[in-house]
């Protein structure tokens, strides 16, 4: 389950500026779909949408196509696992930063969270370079190795849903190569969202929507829209 359709949406935060206006797109089941454009275009607006923290002036959001207006907030909160821009991690191990929010988790339940989202060799280890259950100085966590266990706790919830927000600061290619690999995985079989700010790190995508001017500008696999420039 999980199907995600956008029907002719139209949003804004302020009348005057609709940043929204007719946006249609699906999420198969099971399948990726990727959105990018300019900064402003109204990305991440899109994931507010769907938890339904403002309301939409025209058209219709479905999810298995049930009408989001008729689910409660805390349903879509347990459908739908966001893994955030910038995560902030707690000062203790990285088991306890993937358990966190799922306590009845056992270990081997967080060690295979762990392991798709490529994060296993840090699980004794905490974030910041603090004592460690091992005893030794943690290590520093870069970016996208915070990203991955922000990743590996959103999937221990095992949503049917999965949008995840790629950092807007510039990633080095090295960091967005693991996020791409991270992802690759865990999207695997799951309906899943990927906002993106660079069409290099969605080439897995089985769709990618090009939003732009508060349309979709353009639609088509990563390639088909390589092909097009
Ligand atoms: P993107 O994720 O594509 O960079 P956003 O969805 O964050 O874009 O924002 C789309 C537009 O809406 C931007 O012009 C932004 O300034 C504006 N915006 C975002 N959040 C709010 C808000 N809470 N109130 C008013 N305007 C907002
Ligand atoms: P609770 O208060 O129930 O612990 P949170 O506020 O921590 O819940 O958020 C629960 C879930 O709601 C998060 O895991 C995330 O999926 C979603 N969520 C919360 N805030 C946002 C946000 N600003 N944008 C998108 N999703 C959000």
């Amino acid at each position: 389950g999980g199907a995600i359709r956008f029907d002719n949406v139209t949003f804004a935060y302020d009348p005057a500026r609709p940043i929204l206006k007719g946006v249609t797109f699906e999420v198969p089941a099971g399948k990726t779909v990727a959105i990018v454009g300019p900064s402003g275009a109204g990305k991440s607006t899109i994931s507010r949408l769907l938890f339904r923290f403002y309301e939409i002036s025209g058209g219709r959001i479905t999810i298995d196509g049930q009408d989001i207006r008729e689910v409660t907030q805390g349903s879509l909160r347990h459908a739908i696992g966001m893994v955030p821009q910038d995560t902030v991690l707690f000062n203790d191990t990285i088991r306890y930063n993937i358990r966190y929010g799922r306590w009845d988790a056992d270990d081997a339940e967080v060690e295979a969270a762990a392991r798709l989202a490529q994060i296993h060799e840090f699980i004794r280890h905490s974030p910041e370079g603090y004592e460690t259950e091992v005893g030794e100085r943690g290590l520093k966590l870069s970016g996208g190795e915070k990203q991955r266990v922000a990743i590996a706790r959103t999937i221990l919830k095992s949503p049917p849903i999965l949008v995840l927000d790629e950092a807007t600061s510039a990633l080095d290619s090295h960091t967005e190569r693991e996020i791409q690999g991270a992802l690759d995985k865990v999207a695997e079989n799951r309906t899943a969202i990927v906002i993106a700010h660079r069409l290099s790190t969605i080439v897995g995508a089985d769709e990618i929507i090009v939003l732009d001017g508060g349309r979709v500008a353009e639609r088509g696999t990563h390639g088909e829209l390589l092909a097009r420039g």
